[in-house]
């Protein structure tokens, strides 16, 4: 049986109206061993011939027999097949991937090589069977016709399939050089099936065991110029297939060619890897900008939520006392109470005119942190920062910045002592303080929300006694903005801090300078009103979402005498008015136990909300009822409030718009990406058919394509890590990025693989639509 048999075969071109026979009514029949030598005037049709039965282009008439089998019914990828088992071609135009180099040219054809180093070695025997040894290293394209010639010789050497077919494959090489390789090729035909057309016969002549000539498409003549013992035809090896034949191995050759076809094309995969940057960073960016927009949806809850909190307030809205809430908490399981409570559902706002930024704070005191920088806090009025990680070219990591936390708080001046650093930025700033601190913070905390509800003065009493006999009294009045606590003040002192304005106290010192004998004593109250009456409710303070009923026309005056206090006349050095309060004229300053004991009587008849603390927000659920019969209103800390209608339908609306930008935005981006792209990856396209008519498989070709994108969108990501650590760098651009979470990076960063891949795909499907002979020829660009 024959190897290939030609039985009528025909094949017309058709283009553009115009209709070409290429060849008629061949019949032929080869077997292994043969060496042919087809001849024929230019244009006859021995190029049509030997694509044919090399299954590069397709044939309309007759039918072509490959070890018996019928092939007229044959699709694309069964041609694929065909060619990968059978079929190796040296091109009279060469087809060699010109940014490959020689070596990589003929080690392509040697894939399916598993060890590195035999397929090196049998691809240098070979390179220097064709005389190319001095130039492995050169790339297809700085080579001359004749060594292109030579490299796909060897190439299809390399390949050790049962048919070779060989179009003018000495019309470039010397005389002597063109002996040398028709040697060769007769040397290696003698197990296989060789074609070789040629206008030169008498070249050929000697090696030749078989002469056809082609006359305009139809053979014209058939001799057999010596015999060949006639072999029995068995399936071929399938060189190649090992190649694809598992998907570990097609991935495994699919990269190897993916990355020489990367590092091949230098300026097409520095071209992508630059359009890819932009393209992450763009799609970072997006993403970024429309990430606010869903904020809207979070879950808002009344009070801070914390395991196994519950707020509590009595019914009648009537102040709880301490050993009430103790009786309570223990009465109804509860581990701990917290009487007041305000600081936990506070933030506070602090400008930094340093850093230029406002930041919000949550209070809280937490002695298990580890400062990054300086130490925790000690005393009642230092604090340590503890800030979101994109804070920290802010704030530093090496010394504190900025040691003034002044103006929190009606006033107090704080010391801030460490910074610590989480990873979250999406979580608010804490301000941490120690436990005590925290506790005088909630005094001054729950003073200043009720400051519009409430009011605070001091009035203190100075009594004169002259020498000369007499005496006199006054009393000198400070409203709220004109108290002051400081923590330089010694315990248990108070003072008056005059300007040079209006000191109140400079005419009594006058006279006790002049006035041996002359005596003052000044002594003081404090006074705070606090009216609930026609209230409705000031939105930072919690409970009143709850339904508590205030009773009508609750009026309280708290009085609370200096008794006990000493009077400073001289005050510490260190007691100035912040630069961020204008007081004006003179100011009444305490001392901070002076204040507390204060505002734990003003809290004993103002402050109605308590928090419980139960071992989880389950029991804590699981307590509501009991509480509600015991006559309190009962809320545990994870309850949300509801979005009411508008608030949704503006959610809703605000987010879909953020969506369908977002996604505009990154279509927009494939858009570009492909644009740009698009015509470069085609570039390609050629290599692609060459490796495709060598018999590479179409699956490791296909797999090389992605990977080679893949390979250009790894640098992408190193320079777009590289440029977020810049943003970082240079706070001002915080603004847009900080805010964003890993996990949203790596979603971007998916986004734009997928984007890749997509581009990559199209491009495939591009590749691999046409026929090789039509891709070899360029038309797969149209
Ligand atoms: P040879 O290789 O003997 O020079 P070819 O096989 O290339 O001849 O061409 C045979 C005939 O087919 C010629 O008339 C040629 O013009 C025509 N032909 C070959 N390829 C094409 C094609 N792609 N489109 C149209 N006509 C073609
Ligand atoms: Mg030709």
């Amino acid at each position: 049986m024959a190897l290939i048999r030609l039985q009528n075969i025909g094949k017309i071109y058709v283009s553009e109206g115009n209709v070409a026979v290429g060849i008629r009514g061949v019949n032929l029949s080869f077997h292994r061993g043969e060496f042919v030598a087809i001849t024929g005037k230019s244009g006859s049709g021995k190029s049509t011939l030997l694509n044919v039965i090399s299954g590069m282009d397709t044939y309309e008439e007759g039918e072509l027999y490959v070890n018996g089998e019928a092939t007229s019914h044959y699709l694309q990828k069964d041609w694929e097949e065909y060619r990968k088992k059978y079929i190796s071609f040296i091109f009279q135009d060469y087809n060699i991937v010109e940014s490959f180099t020689v070596l990589e040219n003929v080690e392509l054809a040697l894939m399916h090589i598993d060890d590195r180093r035999e397929r090196r070695r049998r691809a240098m025997e070979l390179i220097r069977r064709v005389g190319l040894e001095g130039h492995i290293r050169h790339k297809g394209s700085q080579l001359s016709g004749g060594q292109k010639q030579r490299t796909v010789i060897a190439r299809a050497l390399a390949k050790d399939s049962p048919i070779l077919l060989a179009d003018e494959p000495t019309g470039n090489l010397d005389s002597q050089t063109s002996k040398e390789i028709l040697a060769l090729l007769r040397e290696i035909s003698h197990d296989k099936l060789v074609i070789i057309v040629t206008h030169n016969f008498d070249q050929v002549e000697e090696y030749a065991t078989r002469h056809v000539r082609i006359f305009d498409g139809a053979v014209e003549s058939d001799h057999i110029l010596q015999n060949v013992e006639e072999k029995e035809e068995t399936a071929p090896v399938d060189v190649y297939e090992n190649l694809a034949n598992k998907a570990g191995r097609a991935l495994k050759n699919g990269t190897l060619l993916g990355w020489v076809r990367f590092k091949s094309k230098p300026k097409l995969s520095f071209f992508l890897t630059v359009l890819l940057c932009l393209a992450v960073l763009a799609a970072s960016l997006v993403t970024a900008l429309s990430g606010e927009a869903y904020a809207l949806f979070e879950k808002r809850y009344m009070f801070t939520p914390m395991e196994g909190r519950t707020v509590i307030a009595r019914k009648d809205g009537a102040v709880m006392t301490g050993e009430e809430l103790k009786a309570l908490a223990s009465k109804v399981g509860a581990k701990e109470y917290w009487q007041n409570d305000y600081l936990l559902d506070y933030t506070l706002s602090k400008y930094f005119p340093d850093y230029g930024t406002f930041l919000e704070f949550v209070c809280e005191y937490d002695s298990e942190l580890v400062p990054d920088v300086g130490r925790l806090p000690e005393k009642v009025n230092e604090v340590m920062l503890s800030l979101p990680i994109g804070m920290q070219p802010y704030f530093g990591k090496e010394e504190l910045k900025e040691e003034a936390f002044s103006g929190a708080f009606i006033g107090i001046d704080y010391t801030v002592v460490g910074v610590h650093y989480f990873y979250d930025n999406t979580k608010p700033a804490k301000l941490i303080f120690t436990e005590e601190g925290y506790r005088f913070a909630s005094f001054a905390a729950i003073y200043d929300s009720m400051r519009y509800s409430s009011g605070v003065s001091a009035t203190l009493l100075v009594s004169e006694s002259f020498s000369g006999g007499g005496s006199a009294s006054h009393s000198l009045p400070f409203n709220m903005d004109s108290i002051l606590v400081s923590f330089a003040m010694e315990p248990g002192t108070y003072g008056v801090l005059g300007t040079s304005f209006d000191d109140p106290m400079a005419s009594f010192r006058e006279n006790a300078e002049k006035d041996a004998d002359y005596r003052y004593t000044v002594t003081g109250e404090m006074t705070g009103r606090y009216t609930e009456k026609g209230y409705e409710g000031y939105y930072d303070y919690p409970i009143y979402y709850a339904d508590v009923e205030i009773g009508p026309g609750q009026d309280k005056l708290i009085r609370k005498s200096f008794e006990g206090y000493r009077y400073c006349d001289e005050l510490p050095n260190d007691v100035q008015l912040s630069p961020s309060y204008d007081y004006g004229n003179s100011v009444l300053v305490v001392s901070p136990d002076l204040w507390v004991d204060f505002m734990e009587n003003y809290n004993a008849v103002t402050y109605t909300q308590a928090s419980l603390f139960f071992q989880d927000d389950e029991e804590a659920h699981g307590k509501i009822e009991l509480l509600r019969d015991l006559g309190y209103v009962a809320v545990t800390s994870d309850s949300t409030v509801e979005a009411d209608g508008y608030e949704m339908i503006l959610a809703v609306l605000t987010s879909l718009f953020a969506a369908v930008s977002w996604l505009l935005a990154m279509v927009f981006i494939a858009l570009f990406l492909n644009l740009c792209s698009g015509r470069a990856m085609m570039a390609s396209s050629g290599d692609v058919a060459i490796m495709r008519s060598m018999g590479i498989p179409v699956r490791v070709i296909r797999i090389s394509v992605y990977v080679q994108t893949l390979f250009s969108l790894l640098p992408a990501f190193f320079v777009s890590a590289a440029v977020f650590i810049l943003i970082y760098l240079f706070p001002e651009t915080n603004r847009f990025f900080m805010f964003l979470h890993a996990r949203e990076y790596i979603f971007v960063a998916l986004g734009v693989i997928l984007i890749a891949l997509l581009m990559s795909r199209r491009f495939v499907r591009k590749l691999f639509g046409n026929s090789v002979k039509k891709a070899l020829k360029g038309e797969a660009e149209k």
